[in-house]
């Protein structure tokens, strides 16, 4: 018949966000004060503040580093195309705002692989007139889906330096997964003069019961939230072969941190890495 309700076509994201299990990109949101999170998000985000009480700031902390970070890339290494891999729902101050207000003409991709993210997506794409944004709805395990996509093809040419981001994403890729891997094939798809900017949460400062009892709040929280810590050894493997920018591989509090609010919190305090680096 001609009148048959239309049933095909892409869902709407919408129709696959589960709200009765935490999502980092939420419970992430409800850390910073924000109002796009559920009752099972804030049920885990509390479980992992019990856990570890400076979490806020930690989330806070890490979110001015990916701020610092983006202002350094864009200014003082010229970075002018972003792929930010792991974005979280918008908020204040987002990659493309950053470096655009420096150099309007910055181009920036954006990746998660959360609906709910995919839903506010339109946030993201306010870019200015001189500049490019365009978001990309697919899995850091995925480098073939993202590198090849049209929208990332549009929006940024790979022959020329971009600045890889993963801020605070990469600490939910178990090693089964291989993110070490991942991190490769993302950055030979980049040419020399390209960056790698990362952030991940440490144990290396908590009490060794802290830290598996924050490990066991977010695996409480569902199968999305699960948290894998990692040595400063193994955050530096992420940049091997890299020349890591001053100054190193430091607390994301620590991290050219000089016009940063005082006071400072302690590196335990916050038990997140970050560092900047570039691909020779
Ligand atoms: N980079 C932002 C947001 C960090 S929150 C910041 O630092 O402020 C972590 C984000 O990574 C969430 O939005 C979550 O949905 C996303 N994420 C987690 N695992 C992912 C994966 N495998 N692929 C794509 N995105 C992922």
């Amino acid at each position: 018949t001609t009148d048959a309700p239309e049933t095909t076509g892409p869902a709407h994201p919408s129709d696959r966000i589960d709200t009765s299990v935490a999502h980092p990109a939420r419970r992430y949101n409800y850390w910073l004060g924000g109002k796009d999170n559920f009752q099972a998000d804030r049920e885990s985000g509390d479980a992992m503040a019990a856990a570890f009480p400076t979490i806020r700031t930690s989330a806070l902390e890490n979110r001015r580093f990916l701020q610092r970070a983006v202002g350094y890339l864009a200014r003082e290494a010229g970075i002018r195309q972003f792929l930010d891999i792991g974005t979280g729902i918008p908020t204040a101050d987002n990659t493309h705002e950053v470096a655009q207000s420096i150099a309007p003409e910055s181009r920036v991709v954006y990746v998660d692989n959360d609906p709910i993210v995919l839903a506010h997506a339109r946030a993201l794409l306010t870019s200015s007139a001189e500049g490019a944004t365009s978001y990309i709805d697919a899995d850091l395990r995925e480098p073939e889906k993202i590198l090849g996509h049209p929208d990332l093809l549009r929006t940024i040419d790979p022959s020329q330096p971009v600045a890889l981001m993963l801020v605070a994403i990469l600490h939910f890729v178990p090693d089964d997964d291989d993110p070490y891997a991942v991190v490769r094939r993302l950055l030979d798809a980049l040419p020399a003069g390209s960056y790698l900017a990362a952030s991940h949460a440490t144990h290396d400062y908590l009490p060794p019961e802290v830290a598996a009892q924050a490990k066991a709040a977010a695996r409480g929280g569902g199968p999305h939230g699960l948290i894998n810590l990692r040595s400063l050894a193994e955050f530096t493997r992420f940049f091997d072969g890299l020349d890591v920018v001053e100054p190193g591989i430091t607390s994301v509090a620590e991290w050219r941190a000089e016009g940063a609010p005082e006071p400072r919190p302690s590196v335990a305090e916050v038990s997140m890495y970050g560092a900047v680096a570039r691909k020779g």
